[in-house]
């Protein structure tokens, strides 16, 4: 009954993996140790970062780079409202308040353009999110940054293998944040990083992802018991050599499976491209993508219908995302009205992301694709209003 189901994200992990959980198994050292030192070594090298600080979550790094950086009680960080709702919960959990800046029509990024409207004595960072992993105009956010005294935490949850104008993640700000959770390019079922250029925010995001300590379990294991003290409020956020252990061996297949994604958003690009019911992502100049989701736009008052009938079809698809500032607490607790964000809410209500995982086979993605069309066959006129203008904008660049 199931042969035909296409999910939404398989993940690749198995022998190397099994064989690296093995090694740690082994070693007396379950938690944060040497295997995750090895990991934030080989991260840092990937990013061209000098420093990489291995977490539980892309949630708890951005929380304590906030905490880091001082942002606190009454200040105001901006970012966008098309994102996953963890980007804008780590800024209330700092105890800061979250301010919501409209996104570019083409890619649903923070437009860079509408941040220094938004910008108040209250304001100390801006919050980037590299959506699908399409990186934002880290230079012109850098700039403003800058001439407004500025911190810049990027949110790089889908964003390892993404560039921009020769630009990386964490390149051009304090701290940058990835997730390793279960469906992102690189996984471990949970866990995250940060990077940084910056040594002293590197010391202190250390003793903030674990308790404050000023010594490690894995430092008492090996050089014997001694006094350690509490030097700082801190949070139970350390990376442990587990979690390590499962995402060392995916440095291996890192570009093979980012080459594997790329041929497959590109058939999709191929094939979709061609019906007039659809935008395909845009991606703009300078941008070596990232590959992480690929979402299409339709007609919003279609939206629906066409999960329905693709998940009916058994096709898994996600929308990524309803936009945060509609949510239900979000609402109730800042009075945030549909219209506040309105491209941000045009880009979510038409989105819908399609399946995409590096070991998906071209005749699936063609399947999609022609399910798709099937769907839109019946709508012929139906044509996607926000696309054409998309598609004009990108056509101007
Ligand atoms: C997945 C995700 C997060 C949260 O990552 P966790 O590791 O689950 O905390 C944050 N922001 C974005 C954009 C995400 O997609």
């Amino acid at each position: 009954m199931n042969i035909d189901k296409i999910p939404f994200y398989q993940h690749d992990l198995g022998a190397p993996e099994l064989a690296s959980v093995a090694e740690v198994l082994k070693s007396p050292i379950l938690t944060t140790g040497e295997t995750v030192a090895n990991f934030e070594k080989l991260f840092a090298e990937l990013l061209g970062s000098r420093y990489t600080i291995g977490v539980t979550s892309c949630t708890g790094g951005l929380h304590i780079s906030l905490l880091a950086l001082g942002i606190g009680e009454g200040d105001e960080v901006i970012t966008t409202p098309m994102t996953f709702i963890a980007t804008a919960t780590s800024i209330l959990e700092a105890g800061a308040i979250p301010v919501f800046v409209d996104v570019e029509p083409e890619t649903g990024n923070l437009d860079a353009n509408k941040i220094e409207a938004a910008i108040t004595p209250r304001t100390k960072a801006i919050m980037p999110v590299h959506l699908y992993g399409q990186m934002c105009d880290m230079r012109s956010i850098k700039r403003i940054a800058q001439t407004h005294n500025l911190y810049v935490i990027e949110d790089s949850a889908h964003c390892v293998e993404g560039r921009r104008d020769g630009v990386a993640p964490g390149e051009l700000s304090d701290t940058a944040c990835y997730s390793f959770y279960a469906t992102k390019n690189l996984t471990c079922g949970e866990g995250g990083a940060i990077t940084t250029n910056n040594e002293h925010l590197a010391d202190k995001l250390r003793l903030l992802r674990s308790h404050g300590m000023n010594k490690t379990a894995s430092d008492r294991a090996v050089e014997g018991y001694s006094h350690w003290d509490m030097v700082e409020m801190g949070w139970k956020y350390n990376m442990d050599n587990i979690q390590a252990a499962l995402l060392l061996p995916q440095f291996e297949r890192l570009e093979q499976n980012w080459n594997k994604r790329k041929i497959l958003f590109e058939r999709y690009t191929e094939i979709l491209s061609g019906v007039s019911q659809i935008t395909v992502p845009q991606i703009k100049a300078g941008v070596v993508h990232g590959y992480h989701l690929f979402v299409i736009q339709v007609d919003k008052g279609l939206r629906d219908q066409v999960i329905s009938y693709l998940q009916s079809n058994g096709i898994s698809v996600m929308v990524n995302y309803r936009p945060v500032h509609l949510m239900t607490y979000f609402r109730t607790s800042f009075g945030y009205n549909p219209g506040d964000f309105p491209i941000a809410e045009e880009f979510g209500d038409g989105a819908i992301s399609l399946p995409f995982f590096p070991q998906m086979q071209i005749t699936q993605v063609e399947r999609v694709c022609a399910t798709v069309k099937d769907f839109f066959a019946q709508f012929p006129d139906r044509k996607n209003v926000s696309n054409d203008f998309a598609r004009v904008a990108s056509t101007k660049k």
